[in-house]
């Protein structure tokens, strides 16, 4: 289970101090001294924990708090509000644009779970009546094109494609034209991952950012990679300025660094998590339903 560690660890501390009648300084110092502990552990990011704990500190040990009456609970309360202002405090929603095809252009690494996410995002919004098409512009990994017209022909979405011979860039621009000829609602372009960030393919996203002009730039990355998702989500968001993050693989082991520090270190809100392989794994990411998952 995902957050497993961290939580265990947290709701230890959170029902510590829940249980003290009086909580002193040296109480709130020795809570965010382990709270600090197990965020480390959790691979959350060092700036972002010491920026939290800091805030902690200050409003827990703060005359309102320790004169209240219940002051092990009040700091309870203000450990779950800063892990959900961590998180991005409001559910960012996806943008809808003023006139119809909205535009959704999925980046991200090789096996991140772009194609998957794109196929998970037409079912989503299939559940509001919008209909989408999808643009299959991964011309890179192999069976990627495939993988997707599979993923159209079970959830009775078209897929617009091109084959592997011609350049993204061409298949994005045709693509689009198809959708605004077929009156849908959203088109979601899938685009050519690579193993590691290369100039070749950041090229190529902006040259295609440019043609479409998306009202989304989701970048999708996997929880299982921790700090490693967090770069690559500074590095894509310097590039292409990103207007969300899909977080993918949260149904798997991850200690959960990803989470919660990706939208302190980018700015960019987190706006579905991926919870399982199939069509329907996809869910809009509550950060404030996160940070009491966490807390117990
Ligand atoms: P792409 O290269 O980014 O297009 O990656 P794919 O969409 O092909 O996904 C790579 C692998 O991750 C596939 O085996 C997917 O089934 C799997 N995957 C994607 N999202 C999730 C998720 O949220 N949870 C789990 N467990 N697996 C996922």
């Amino acid at each position: 289970m995902a957050f497993e560690g961290l939580s265990e660890r947290m709701q230890a501390v959170m029902s510590k101090l829940r249980g003290k009648g009086k909580v002193s300084e040296a109480d709130v110092k020795e809570a965010t001294r382990e709270i600090r502990l197990a965020l480390l552990e959790a691979d959350v990011n060092f700036k972002v924990v010491k920026t939290f704990v800091n805030r902690v500190k200050e409003r827990a040990v703060g005359q309102e708090v320790l004169k209240s009456l219940t002051p092990g609970q009040q700091v309870v309360k203000v450990v779950n509000e800063e892990l959900t202002a961590l998180m991005g405090t409001e559910q960012a929603k996806l943008v809808q644009a003023n006139r119809p095809p909205t535009k959704i252009m999925m980046v991200g690494l090789q096996g991140a779970g772009k194609t998957t996410t794109s196929g998970k995002l037409v079912k989503y919004l299939q559940k509001q009546n919008r209909k989408s098409l999808l643009v299959a512009g991964d011309v890179y990994r192999p069976a990627a094109i495939k993988q997707l017209q599979v993923l159209g022909e079970s959830l009775d979405t078209p897929v617009f494609s091109l084959g592997d011979q011609e350049s993204p860039v061409k298949i994005a621009e045709q693509g689009l034209a198809e959708a605004k000829q077929e009156h849908v609602d959203y088109v979601i372009f899938d685009t050519a991952g690579r193993l590691h960030i290369d100039e070749k393919m950041m090229e190529e996203l902006k040259q295609i950012r440019e043609k479409v002009q998306p009202d989304e730039i989701l970048l999708v990355v996997d929880a299982m990679t921790g700090q490693d998702a967090v770069n690559v989500a500074e590095h894509f968001n310097r590039e292409l300025g990103l207007t969300g993050i899909v977080l993918t693989k949260l149904d798997g082991d991850t200690r959960g660094g990803a989470a919660l520090s990706v939208k302190s270190v980018t700015d960019c809100p987190i706006k579905f998590v991926g919870m399982g392989e199939k069509s329907d794994a996809l869910e809009p990411f509550h950060p404030e339903r996160m940070a009491s998952r966490i807390l117990g």
